[in-house]
């Protein structure tokens, strides 16, 4: 880590505050725009974000029809008219059902986006001078009609030219049975001990009646730390969330909570700051980026929603790099980088480290467990660091150095893609056990 401090302001600060801007805003979506579930099982939950309570789960292939989008999670009207939030990314966006459109036309080149943020994948891009059809508009974002699907543009890049246009119906070419596929699966939950259920949400409320331990009861509802149940013969009431369990059923295993967490992965230097040199004078920000985009493709492949910092050999100054993860609400940041020792080949392994142990420590030690279970490198272990990366970040945060870059020893393997994909693979299952524990905010 050799962190230089650099004056100028570049291109990429005000890119970074761009993504700033867009990603925290609501979105209220057309009329009836709606998405496909694309993961195997997908969890609803109670707001937009992982840490919210579990209310039910849909199978892939459900379509749900979205109200709103907030911070990357749609917000989903699901059977019986409930409401509930689902993580924009396992899902497709559908065809947009409204049947007519305004018409704009492209001032400058656009990315056409899947979701209403700049992190959401590019499905096109349209030119200056092109038409688009569109659906809906609100602040920075624009919803518009594209190859039968719902996506957005930047508001900035388009004006509206005051026509309409009509938009074919995709609702006459869908099979009948996808009515029926609006199905949510009732969660149920076992008692821990005897408990009383409750007719109302809270510890004064009147006892309806005296559950022995281990009863099942089917989740109807649940309020902040309270489910609503209902029990076999029928009645129901409120029990206290920490009073039960849910039991793991294989689609609960499914839906992994690593699936809806959003990760920013933070490649260490980049552009015309290249890091510390290895003895052959090989900089470490080609390095971190190597690592980073291979803990990145393996963090994709179980459905996470994955944010760089950079993604490409561009200089990025320190400060926009936690304000990433600020504002995309990201559950982790983490910052790769190598070390370096003043002498070469001194000084040797892999240091895990956090800045805030409240916030952080948890995330920095499931790391470390991970790594140190394989990776044939000496632990050096979790340890306090004050790096501007990690100490402005509001998200738990780590910054990992991944061996010492100009010790010959560790540079073979920070320079081989075995190494690289070894380490993907221990934050995989770092973040796994990390959220499968409860840590999340
Ligand atoms: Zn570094």
């Amino acid at each position: 880590m050799k962190i230089k401090q650099l004056k100028r302001w570049p291109l990429a600060i005000a890119c970074a505050l761009l993504i700033g801007v867009s990603a925290a805003t609501t979105t209220v979506l057309a009329e009836s725009s709606s998405i496909t579930v694309r993961a195997t099982v997908l969890n609803v939950r109670l707001g937009p974000g992982m840490s919210y309570g579990l209310m039910g789960q849909v199978q892939r292939g459900t379509k749900l029809t979205v109200i709103k989008q907030e911070n990357s999670w749609d917000q989903v009207r699901l059977a019986g008219n409930k409401i509930g939030w689902v993580a924009s990314w396992l899902v497709d966006q559908n065809e947009a059902t409204t049947t007519s459109a305004r018409t704009a036309t492209v001032t400058a080149g656009a990315n056409i986006r899947q979701y209403a943020s700049t992190s959401a994948k590019v499905l096109g891009t349209a030119a200056a001078g092109d038409t688009l059809d569109v659906i809906y508009q609100e602040g920075n974002w624009t919803q518009i009609a594209y190859h039968n699907t719902a996506a957005w543009v930047s508001t900035s890049t388009i004006s509206l030219t005051g026509k309409t246009v009509t938009l074919a119906s995709p609702q006459q070419t869908q099979p009948q049975s996808q009515k029926a596929a609006q199905t949510v699966s009732a969660i149920k939950v076992t008692t821990n001990l005897a408990v009383n259920l409750r007719s109302a949400a809270g510890l004064n409320a009147p006892v309806v009646t005296q559950l022995p331990k281990n009863t099942t009861v089917t989740v109807l509802d649940q309020s902040s730390e309270w489910y609503k149940v209902q029990t076999a013969d029928g009645k129901t009431g409120y029990l206290a969330a920490w009073t039960v369990t849910v039991p793991g059923t294989k689609a609960a295993k499914a839906a992994t909570n690593l699936a809806e967490a959003t990760i920013v992965l933070d490649p260490g230097h980049g552009g015309s700051d290249s890091g510390a040199e290895s003895t052959s004078g090989k900089h470490e920000k080609t390095y971190t980026l190597q690592t980073a985009q291979a803990i990145g493709a393996a963090l994709r492949a179980q459905g996470a929603n994955v944010v760089f910092t950079r993604s490409s050999d561009t200089f990025v100054d320190l400060a926009p790099r936690p304000v990433v993860a600020e504002k995309d609400h990201a559950d982790a940041f983490i910052s790769v980088h190598f070390d370096s020792s003043a002498n070469a080949n001194e000084a040797s392994g892999f240091t895990t480290y956090y800045y805030n142990a409240k916030k952080d420590m948890q995330l920095a030690k499931a790391l470390n467990h991970a790594f140190d279970t394989n990776l044939s490198m000496t632990n050096r272990g979790v340890q306090f660091g004050n790096y501007e990366v990690i100490r402005n970040n509001t998200q738990p945060a780590v910054l990992l150095e991944m061996g010492y870059i100009n010790s010959d020893k560790d540079f073979a393997h920070i320079s081989s893609s075995t190494y690289q994909q070894q380490v993907a693979s221990d934050v995989v299952k770092g973040l796994t056990a990390y959220f499968k524990a409860g840590n999340h905010q």
